[in-house]
Parts: structure tokens; C-alpha cells; sequence
């Protein structure tokens, strides 16, 4: 069976891998087409003199057995385990993330007092909808306000109101990554910061170059099965007869003959009719002259709607040689749409961006060397209220598969691309929702 994946990120490859490692000749012909030079897809890794950047914070963490033992069986003695060390930035300080007593100590009285009251007076929201209900319902109208109302805004481009519940799994459970931290809602919040039980998160990283080097040791063991891969190559649609997919069309107008087509790049370049959305993220990539001790944290989330950013990962506690000896890096996301002035002329916020940097003490400013800017297409979905019905008006033909994060719409991380595709593989049901397994 001749076999293409549109998409060498963590799903196409986990795919190709697994496919090719089931040794049936079957099996056997599988091309992986690529867009971009190298694998990794979000999960990539930019090399800059000396600096790693990852695509912002970038850590494998699961609860799913399964997923564990494929991420060790291919990084093989390649990984080191690190502690979480994240960070929120409020009221001027950076506090941790999740919330601890003494970190929310210093918040302004009247947000504390506010929120107090909202833990006997919580609105009754009769169904939950939206974003804004689902947090309005677990935190109270104060904490939506404090924080959660303008880091939506701020992050997506659209108001708390008019997302789907469902952002609610990718915007809070993912932000607390460990689910055995309960902050759920405000009384999990209090009693995790009254009563804190010592839950250390721990994630793997590879021990050399960035996140990408996963991905790297996959390419490697596809090729070594017989997998062939094709980068800078741009899949433009999918070929079908009577119902059934029979091939990939490229932007050079070549067809790639195929029976089974593994689609893990944006489904609306196959279905735009859908009108379903991403946000884009334009990564600055900074390097620093000096070490800057107030950047302790792994990754720090900025709700401020005056601060260009909405998150700043620092390299080198992710492993100090993401960066040179003595040296130091700052990756700043800021997320924004294909036709904001930001995506289509990144040089143009420089200042501001520098500005909001020193205000929150993560640069000096005359320690900058480089800003390598990178612009990321496709990085979240947009779960406007009608998604579903949206998601559901797309049926595929047979032999097409629509998976990843970009191909099934799902706000995956890397360990649900990886599940998706190991059951996938396994020839289980793939439009199965893995958000439920965590
Ligand atoms: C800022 C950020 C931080 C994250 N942090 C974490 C984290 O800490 N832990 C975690 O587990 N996950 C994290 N994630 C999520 C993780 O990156 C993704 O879940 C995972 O990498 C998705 O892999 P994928 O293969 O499903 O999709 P993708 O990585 O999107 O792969 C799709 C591939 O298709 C290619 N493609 C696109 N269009 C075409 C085309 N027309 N033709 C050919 N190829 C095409 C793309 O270049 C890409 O390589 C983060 C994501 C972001 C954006």
C-alpha cells in the first residue's frame, strides 16, 4: 500500500515510525512530504550561534504509559529530567505558577478580599458555553476579570465570551500540566496554596541540541526502515476518485500517487469552505550578552494587555547549554493573525518589544546581540463557539486521515500527536477525543 504523510512533526513521524516498524511489507512505501527543511514541525528547534530556541517552552510530560515508554524507546539514553520551575507575572512581580500562598501574598488587597468573597457567591451560570462561563463558574468573576478575560483577549484575538468551553482544556489544565496539582477551581486554587502537597512536575528534554532532537532521532530511524522524505515540499490537496483518496497534489502540480494519505498539516488547506481559524505566533528569538537573574523560571505568562508578549521562555533552564558559556536567551511569543502589521512586518514592534522586555526585568537592553525573528504559522486553533459544528461539516474520503493538532483541530501537545498516532497505527479509531485520557 503506497502510504504519504503530509507533515514531518511529531504525528507524521510517530506515524512513519511505528508504520514502517510493524515490518509488513504492506507496509512498506511510505513518503513523508514536508513543507519547511528539517522535521519537527511546533516542535522544531532554531540554531543560532551557539543558541538553541524551541518554539517556546517545549517539554514532554504525560500520564499515558504507553506514550512514556515511545518517548524513551526513542530517546534512548538522549533525555535528561528536569524540574518545573513557571512563573506568573501579576501585579509588577513574577509569582509561581501554579499560585502558592506566598505568592499570592503580595497581590492588591482588593483582588484578594474580592476573590475571597467569590468562594461563597460564585455566579450561577445555568450552561456552560463559553471560556468566560466555564471560568466565571470555577474562579469567579474577579479572578475572570484580574487575569483570565485579558490573557484570552490578548492571546487569541477574541473575547473570553465568544470562545468555546473547550479552550477551557488547553488554556487552564494545560497551563497546570501535573494533573495530580488540583486548580480546578478557586477552593482546589486555596487549598493547594493552604494545604500544598509536594508535587514535583518533572519533564523530560533531550540531553543535546533542543526539542527538535527528538524528531531528529525519528527521522533517522524512518529513513533507516526504508521511509523516504521529501522537505521543502508543499502539499496543496488530495487526489480522489469514487469516494476514495487516490493520490497528493504538490504546489508544482506533481501528484503523488497514494491510497492512504496521512494529513497532519492545517485541514484548512484541504477544507478552507470550513472556515475554521489559527492563530499564528511570531517568536523573538533574543540572545543576551550576560546572565539576567530574574529570568529563574523555565517559561513566565504575561496576562497585561500592555505588554506585547504573552509568554517568555528562557532557554538555558531548560539545559544551560541551550545557550554559550556565561551567556543568556530570552524566547518571546506573541501571537497575532496573518494580516496583523506585527506577522507581516516583525521589525516594526522591535522597540516596543524591547521596551515590555526591560519593563518586566527580563533584558537591560544594551545586553541584546541578535533578535532572530521567526514567524509560526498554524500554532493554536481558534475554538469559536460553533467549532464543532464546523469541525463536523468536513467529511473526508476514504483513505484520508486528518490527524495532529493541525489535522484533527485538536489543541494536541506532543504526548497526544504521539497517542493519536500510535492508535492510529495500531488501525484504532483516530477521531477518538484524547483530551478525556488526561
Ligand atoms: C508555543 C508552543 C509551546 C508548546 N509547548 C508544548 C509543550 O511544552 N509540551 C508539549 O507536549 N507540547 C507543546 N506544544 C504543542 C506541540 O508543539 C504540538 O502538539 C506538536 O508539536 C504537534 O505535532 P503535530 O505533528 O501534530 O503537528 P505539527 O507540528 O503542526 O506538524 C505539522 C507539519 O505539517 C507541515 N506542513 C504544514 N503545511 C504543509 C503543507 N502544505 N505541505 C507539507 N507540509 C506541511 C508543518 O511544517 C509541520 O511540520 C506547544 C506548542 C506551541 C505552539
Amino acid at each position: 500500500m503506497k502510504t504519504v504523510i503530509v507533515g514531518a512533526g511529531v504525528s507524521g513521524l510517530t506515524l512513519a515510525e511505528r508504520i514502517l516498524a510493524s515490518g509488513t511489507e504492506a507496509n512498506a512505501d511510505i513518503t513523508v512530504i514536508e513543507t519547511a527543511d528539517a522535521p519537527g514541525g511546533l516542535a522544531r528547534t532554531f540554531s543560532v550561534d551557539g543558541y538553541d530556541f524551541d518554539i517556546g517552552p517545549h517539554r514532554f510530560h504525560t500520564a499515558n504509559e504507553e506514550v512514556d515508554s515511545y518517548l524513551r524507546e526513542i530517546l534512548a539514553d538522549n533525555y535528561v529530567k528536569i524540574s518545573r520551575k513557571s512563573s506568573v507575572h501579576m501585579a509588577g512581580r513574577y509569582r509561581n505558577w501554579p499560585l502558592t500562598l506566598a505568592s499570592v501574598l503580595g497581590l492588591p488587597l482588593l483582588v484578594l478580599w474580592r476573590s475571597f468573597i467569590d468562594l461563597f457567591n460564585k455566579p450561577k451560570i445555568p450552561e456552560i458555553l463559553s471560556f468566560a462561563d466555564f471560568i466565571r463558574s470555577r474562579y469567579g468573576n474577579n479572578l475572570y476579570d484580574f487575569f483570565f478575560s485579558g490573557y484570552t483577549k490578548k492571546f487569541t484575538g477574541t473575547d473570553a465570551e465568544n470562545l468555546h468551553v473547550d479552550w477551557a482544556q488547553a488554556g487552564v489544565n494545560r497551563a497546570v500540566i501535573d494533573k495530580r496539582v488540583k486548580a480546578d477551581s478557586l477552593l482546589s486554587l486555596l487549598k493547594g496554596m493552604l494545604l500544598p502537597k509536594p508535587v514535583e512536575t518533572k519533564f523530560y528534554y533531550p540531553s543535546t541540541g533542543g526539542i527538535q532532537t527528538f524528531c531528529n532521532l525519528q527521522r533517522q530511524q524512518i529513513e533507516e526502515a526504508g521511509g523516504v522524505f521529501r522537505f521543502n515540499t508543499n502539499a496543496t490537496g488530495i487526489v480522489e476518485e469514487n469516494g476514495a483518496v487516490t493520490g497528493v497534489e504538490l504546489d508544482s502540480g506533481e501528484i503523488i500517487p497514494a491510497e492512504r494519505v496521512y494529513w497532519t498539516a492545517p485541514v484548512t488547506i484541504l477544507y478552507p469552505e470550513s472556515g475554521l481559524t489559527f492563530i499564528n505566533t511570531l517568536l523573538a528569538n533574543i540572545s543576551l550578552k550576560s546572565e539576567i537573574s530574574v529570568n529563574n523560571y523555565q517559561w513566565c505568562y504575561f496576562g497585561q494587555d500592555n505588554l506585547i508578549f504573552s509568554r517568555l521562555t528562557i532557554p538555558r533552564n531548560f539545559r544551560a547549554d541551550c545557550v554559550p558559556h556565561g551567556r543568556d536567551s530570552v524566547v518571546a511569543e506573541i501571537t497575532c493573525s496573518s494580516d496583523s502589521e506585527i506577522w507581516k512586518n516583525p521589525e516594526s514592534v522591535k522597540d516596543r518589544l524591547v521596551h515590555d522586555l526591560k519593563s518586566v526585568g527580563a533584558v537591560r537592553g544594551d545586553d541584546i546581540q541578535f533578535i532572530d525573528w521567526q514567524k509560526i504559522p498554524d500554532t493554536y486553533p481558534v475554538y469559536s463557539l460553533d467549532y464543532k459544528q464546523r469541525l463536523s461539516s468536513i467529511k473526508p474520503p476514504d483513505g484520508l486521515y486528518l490527524t495532529g493538532r493541525c489535522g484533527s483541530f485538536w489543541y494536541n501537545n506532543m504526548d497526544h500527536s504521539i497517542a493519536q498516532a500510535l492508535s492510529i497505527a495500531r488501525g484504532e479509531d483516530y477521531r477518538k477525543d484524547f483530551w478525556n485520557e488526561r
